[in-house]
């Protein structure tokens, strides 16, 4: 299939991590999946550790989540006009997340994130935005600077076809060095529109902010002028009902979500107080649209999933439980194996490292040892166990695990660890 693939897509793939490079061998084609698993073609069931880059919080193929999609779909699939469900939703979401008025939906995390730094630039009238190494914010062109994700795993973090015009406006800081940020800023006095961040790093394998430092950079957009942007694609509706926002008791002035917000339909957004969100078309000056944006099927799995998360939020807890045991069963393996390695986590994000230095920034991540990466990886496949094919990405658990299937994933790391 992948051969058959590779003739008519470029690299047999329609997203570059998916391809495996990063670990050599071919991509998995899923047939289906439910629950914690996988289905491949080649009829193995792996237990997933993936689901969809974060979506999956309650598992593949959740019935309210399919049942509400397949009775939408029987009344259109889409109209490029209003429905009712997209101010259910918008109603659900910005009373789930806080400090926030309104919210825009559009199709991936990418628009949402590129559309919040549109409207932050028109917004403060200024052009230059701070990004950190290591943290990916989609593939539009202003985030091609230094990203993570596929474009570390690959080496190419700046992408040809990225204007010399628009990167200069793009400035690096490092992941949880506050000092760094504040020197930018001190060398671009009045120039600066946002700063943008994943509050917890999941593009770099999971790096979870230092203490305060969320904190330093809400108090340095407060005093230039800037807004913060929290790129919530991975921590939103999964680290807490309002995302890091409310684990980290931090406001941030936009807020981008993606894949969770959909049920793993095609969907982002981005969300704010009134005063910013205003500045949107067509209220305000800032354009940004989409035919599909709302589209009912989205609409509908995301509903049918926030209300699952709102009406039960001992999910939360649910999913820190069963990602701390993982962490504990991994880690105890790996330390009797004598195998160096360092286990990041928060909440039901987490990342092993092959170094025993601590993973804070892109330098650290970078520093783990990939050809461990790569025989971990293929071993854990082998034993039915799917894990990003790249040290430079996050496991994201889902609710559909049961500790049956965690012990099944502990006692694959002890095959492993002991071949390694
Ligand atoms: N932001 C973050 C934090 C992400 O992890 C991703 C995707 N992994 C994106 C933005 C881009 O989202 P999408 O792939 O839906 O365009």
């Amino acid at each position: 299939m992948f051969a058959e693939a590779e003739k008519v897509i470029p690299g047999g793939v329609n997203s570059p991590v998916r391809a495996f490079k990063g670990v050599g061998g071919t991509p998995i084609f899923v047939k289906e999946a439910k629950g914690a698993y996988l289905y491949d073609e080649d009829g193995n069931r792996l237990i997933d550790y993936i689901n969809s880059w974060g979506p999956m919080i309650l598992g593949h193929a959740h019935e309210p989540v399919v049942n509400a999609v397949i009775e939408k779909a029987k009344k259109g699939t889409s109209f490029g006009m209003p429905t009712e469900i997209e101010t259910k939703i918008a109603e659900l979401a910005v009373s789930m997340v806080p400090n926030i008025d309104k919210i825009r939906f559009v199709n991936s995390g990418t628009e949402a994130c590129m559309s919040a730094v549109r409207l932050a630039r028109g917004y403060t009238g200024k052009d230059k935005i701070i990004k950190f190494a290591g943290c990916y914010h989609g593939h539009s062109d202003s985030f091609l600077i230094q990203a993570g994700s596929g474009a570390s795993t690959f080496g190419t973090p700046n992408s040809p076809g990225v204007t010399k015009g628009t990167a200069k406006d793009t400035l690096l800081a490092q992941y949880n060095n506050i000092d760094n940020v504040k020197a930018l800023i001190e060398a671009n006095k009045g120039k600066i529109a946002c700063i943008i961040i994943e509050p917890v790093a999941g593009n770099m394998g999971c790096i979870p902010p230092k203490e305060g430092f969320l904190q330093g950079l809400r108090t340095l957009c407060d005093e230039n002028d800037m807004l913060l942007i929290f790129d919530e694609v991975m921590t939103g509706f999964r680290l807490a009902k309002g995302g890091a926002q409310e684990l980290y008791g931090i406001n941030a002035d936009i807020v981008c979500f993606g894949k969770v917000i959909g049920g793993g339909l095609p969907v982002g957004a981005f969300a704010a107080r009134n005063e910013i969100m205003n500045y949107l078309a067509p209220l305000g000056p800032v354009y940004q649209a989409g035919t599909l944006s709302g589209n009912p099927l989205a609409m509908a799995a995301g509903l049918a999933m926030l209300t699952e998360l709102n009406t039960n939020p001992e999910v939360f807890k649910r999913l820190e439980d069963k990602t701390a045991y993982l962490h504990e069963g991994i880690a105890k393996v790996l330390t009797e194996n004598s195998i160096t390695h360092t286990i990041n986590r928060v909440g039901s994000m987490i990342s092993v490292h092959f170094d025993e230095a601590d993973v804070v920034d892109f330098d650290t991540a970078a520093k783990g040892n990939n050809d461990t990466f790569k025989k971990f990886f293929h071993g854990m496949l082998n034993a039915g166990v799917y894990i990003a094919p790249s040290a430079f990405e996050t496991w994201f658990i889902t609710d559909a695990l049961s500790y049956e299937d965690l012990d099944f994933t502990i006692e694959a790391v002890k095959k492993v660890a002991t071949a390694l």
